[in-house]
């Protein structure tokens, strides 16, 4: 299929077939393809001008809404200056800068910052900073690794191995790395349907942590990887009590505590981390998305002053960790990382989104009579509507409410048969009705 554009002031014609478009249907997308042309504040605009209203913060990561001035003209003051600086034994000073500003806003003690290029590879690298702590403090057994059921961490060999999504893993289940277990998910609809905020029932599930540690032994194992709020998955919020028990038990085992916040992080739940919401500190936090409010790729692990450390011995013209990126820390990341963080304060956007959160909630738990919802799940700005699925096509119901939302003018996320809504913390009252009023229309017409 081939569509006009306009490139340059030039006319060009756009053959649809090369691209192979990321977790999408290619087939169905390309006959009749959503494109985006332009996007600003709280809207995307389709190519022939329709403006929609976006629920999903882009991909989840745009948490001050689209295109914000202070952050394009860091952006291009930063790539007419310095557009790349060599990554290994040499740096600039921006990404130092950019790793104060995530210091400061990481629970205490999580301040070294290492930086990748997306979640994936930040989840990646925690594995391997875990595996290689271990091997610095002499207790070289302690390399296997725990995650959980329907976890996401990213796509690499790493992340899908200690992920929990049974369709990013069947193809590859030959080449998954070895020494990993799950624990069990916290989902238990028969006990916590249309919970508010943190369900009451589950706590007792991090128990099954003592499982895998009974199998395996505590001498054996790294770090359980998980996010706090499970997103990708279909918005999993987690018990009350269940992360202070699974902190406790990898503190009675020594084993390391990593959050995934690639979702979670940057105000999200109405805090800068999850972490904090849930008063509950890791070992080790991966971020990535709103780091940048998604402009340019960034992604990184904060990891506990001691870990860092704990490294940092031999001689000194020897490298610590053999790890790292060409685009570790790009300047043109960091210079948007700074503008956006600086954004996130100056706009209070954390404190925003903790202050919505109560009428968001009500909100969206006023679907719960809605056709076809099964469950409301909901914890700061992000939601979880939960659609009563088709036997034989699952996801489907989701898409087609996503399609019809689509034509009303909202982007909403499906997610299997959940539809997700995560709005830029800069929503307000009146964009929620709206986004709420057409996912209820929208399952009203499918
Ligand atoms: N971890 C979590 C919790 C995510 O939600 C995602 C992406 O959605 C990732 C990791 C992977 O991030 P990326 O797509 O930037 O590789």
């Amino acid at each position: 299929m081939e569509i006009d554009t306009l490139l340059n002031n030039t006319k060009e014609k756009v053959n649809l077939d090369n691209y192979w478009l990321p977790f999408t249907p290619n087939r169905q997308f390309k006959e009749n393809p959503d494109l985006i042309s332009n996007a600003s504040g709280h809207y995307y605009y389709l190519e022939g001008g329709r403006k929609i209203l976006d629920a999903i913060s882009g991909l989840w990561c745009v948490n001050a809404g689209h295109c914000r001035t202070p952050i394009v003209d860091a952006i291009k003051k930063q790539v007419t200056e310095l557009d790349y600086a060599t990554a290994f034994n040499m740096s600039h000073k921006s990404v130092f800068l950019t790793a104060n500003k995530i210091a400061e806003l990481m629970p205490e003690n999580l301040n070294k910052i290492f930086f990748t290029n997306s979640g994936s590879e930040a989840v990646d690298s925690s594995l391997k900073i875990a595996a290689a702590y271990f091997q610095a403090i002499g207790e070289k057994s302690k390399h296997r690794f725990i995650g959980r059921e329907r976890g996401y961490h990213g796509v690499g060999f790493g992340g899908i191995s200690v992920g929990g999504i049974p369709s990013n893993r069947k193809v590859f289940s030959q080449c998954l790395i070895p020494g990993v277990d799950h624990i069990r998910h916290t989902h238990i609809p028969e006990k916590n349907l249309f919970s508010k905020s943190q369900p009451h029932h589950g706590a007792e599930l991090a128990d099954d942590l003592e499982r895998i540690i009974q199998l395996h032994d505590a001498s054996n194992i790294a770090a359980l990887i998980i996010e706090p709020i499970a997103g990708s998955t279909g918005v999993l919020i987690p018990p009350i009590g269940y992360l202070e028990r699974v902190r406790k038990i990898c503190d009675e085992h020594k084993i390391l505590l990593i959050f995934d916040e690639v979702i979670t992080g940057f105000g999200r739940t109405g805090s800068a981390f999850a972490s904090q919401s849930f008063n509950v500190t890791p070992d080790m936090i991966v971020f990535a998305k709103g780091v940048t409010n998604g402009t340019i790729p960034m992604g990184g692990v904060a990891v506990r002053q001691d870990i860092y450390d704990s490294m940092m011995h031999g001689p000194k013209w020897l490298i610590e960790l053999f790890h790292g990126y060409t685009y570790s820390g790009h300047p043109i990341a960091s210079a948007a990382a700074n503008a956006t963080i600086d954004l996130y304060k100056s706009e209070k956007l954390f404190d925003k989104a903790k202050d919505l959160s109560p009428y968001f909630e009500k909100k969206v738990h006023s679907l719960s009579n809605s056709k076809y919802v099964v469950d409301i799940r909901n914890y700061g700005l992000m939601c979880g509507i939960e659609l009563d699925k088709i036997k034989e096509k699952p996801g489907v119901r989701a898409y087609d409410c996503f399609k019809k939302c689509l034509e009303a003018g909202v982007l909403v996320r499906n997610a299997g048969d959940v539809i997700a809504l995560t709005p830029p913390l800069i929503t307000d009252e009146k964009n929620i009705d709206l986004i709420v009023d057409t996912v209820h229309d929208a399952l009203n017409s499918i």
